[in-house]
């Protein structure tokens, strides 16, 4: 059989622990068979990442600008254990802050359904995508304890030095403070990559904040978003039959329990947080979910929404059977390898990609999966495989 052949190469991030196992066993036994892989190969395993001092993790941002397409592994981000674990010459941020702040994007993240496991919320019959901005508001805050009666005020120095002020609040106690920000170049960003994502999937997208309480700031976000949806989205939307709207955060979230799904909900930051938790858990499963960074400049960098499993590699290690979930990671390379298939205009690695995600539903409902879903399927007599069983079981359908 002659492999199918791929002109750009993707950006390849290897990561840690489980997933790094995965990681090689999709590439082995799923796509290298059928594929003529083209990669630009980075390590972003944590020892590498403290040989080059953090230096790979840029390198692999920085390729992904020039190549237009990454996959990524699940990294770990180190604390202090894994300093001590891992003898690090120091505390390494998280590769993929650093990879979205040089990217600037938003991140989307879906479920993947499958016949046999069932979402919480009866009424949900496809995905809901969250898309989260990742910049700014309570994770760029400034907070401060007031200990006691004082007068606590915003203030601006402009930069010829005038000043503008804005009481907080008359302290006649003890109590808190936070000061928080955002950019109007941030929010553009966010808005646009929620728009062309919306465009790309064909799905509606929503939008929600608090912006009867917040006024200046969270009427911001939504100005920003009406704003550059007049101007260069809304003719678009309608050629394709899709539809934005703007809505309050209670009445998005009482409409998201009734709907049916099929649609994207774009969040602040810190809802976006809470409220792909409350999703994905519902949906059923964290290896069940898909994630993706779209940057405003049509850069993508596929991933799983998951960490690296690191309680399951310890087991491995002790030369135990794992029963570790490879569909969110297969998801990942099956993102990529389309994306890249649709940029270079190749229908038949699209159409791999299509097969090979196809192949691994199948199999799940079939009744062959790990562990995780084995004990939330309401499928009769599922079949436990170990995390090889499993990657061998779509080998064998694909
Ligand atoms: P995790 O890898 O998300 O796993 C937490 C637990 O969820 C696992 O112990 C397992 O439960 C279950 N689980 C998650 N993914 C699974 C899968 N694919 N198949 C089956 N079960 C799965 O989080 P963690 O173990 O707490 O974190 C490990 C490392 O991941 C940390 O160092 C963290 O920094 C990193 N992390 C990386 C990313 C990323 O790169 N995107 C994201 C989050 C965390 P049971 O043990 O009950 O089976
Ligand atoms: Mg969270």
């Amino acid at each position: 059989m002659t492999k199918i052949e791929m002109k750009t190469p993707l950006v390849e991030m290897d990561g840690d622990e489980m997933t790094r196992i995965i990681w090689q066993l999709i590439k082995d036994r799923l796509i290298c068979p059928h594929v003529d892989l083209k990669t630009e190969y980075y390590d972003l395993g944590l020892a590498n990442r403290d040989a080059t001092d953090d230096g790979v993790t840029v390198e692999a941002a920085e390729a992904t600008k020039r190549l237009g397409v990454a996959v990524k592994c699940a990294t770990i981000t180190p604390n202090a254990a894994r300093v001590e674990e891992y003898g690090l010459k120091q505390m390494w941020k998280s590769p993929n802050g650093t990879i979205r702040a040089m990217l600037d994007g938003t991140v989307f993240r879906a479920p993947i359904l499958v016949k046999g496991i069932e979402p919480v919320v009866r009424s949900w019959k496809a995905p809901i995508t969250i898309a989260r901005h990742a910049y700014g508001d309570v994770y760029k805050n400034a907070e401060m304890r007031i200990p006691g009666a004082g007068k606590v005020e915003l203030v601006y120095t402009a930069a010829d030095g005038t000043e503008v002020r804005e009481l907080v609040h008359e302290f006649a106690g003890a109590g808190v403070v936070q000061g928080t920000h955002n950019l109007d170049d941030s929010i553009e960003s966010f808005a646009r990559s929620c728009f062309n994502y919306a465009l790309d999937t064909g799905q509606d997208l929503w939008f929600s904040t608090k912006d009867t309480i917040s006024k200046k700031y969270d009427h911001r976000f939504k100005d920003v978003f009406a704003e550059v949806f007049e101007a260069d989205y809304a003719d678009r939307f309608a050629e394709a039959g899709i539809e934005y709207f703007y809505t309050l955060i209670d009445d998005a979230v009482a409409r998201v329990v009734k709907a049916r799904g099929g649609f994207i909900w774009a969040c602040k930051n810190y809802d976006g947080d809470v409220m792909s938790d409350m999703v994905s858990s519902a949906f059923g499963s964290l290896a069940m979910m898909t994630s993706v960074l779209v940057s405003p400049a049509g850069i993508y960098e596929y991933e799983a929404a998951h960490g690296t499993v690191q309680r399951h590699y310890y087991k491995h290690l002790e030369g135990k059977p794992t029963s570790t979930n490879s569909v969110a990671t297969i998801f990942a390379w099956t993102g990529a390898l389309r994306k890249r298939g649709e940029l270079d205009e190749l229908p038949a690695l699209v159409e791999f990609a299509d097969r090979l995600e196809k192949a691994t539903i199948d199999t799940i409902e079939a009744g062959d999966m790990t562990g995780d879903l084995a004990r939330i399927t309401v499928l009769d007599n599922p079949r436990t495989l170990s995390t090889e069983e499993f990657v061998d079981a779509i080998a064998a359908r694909l």
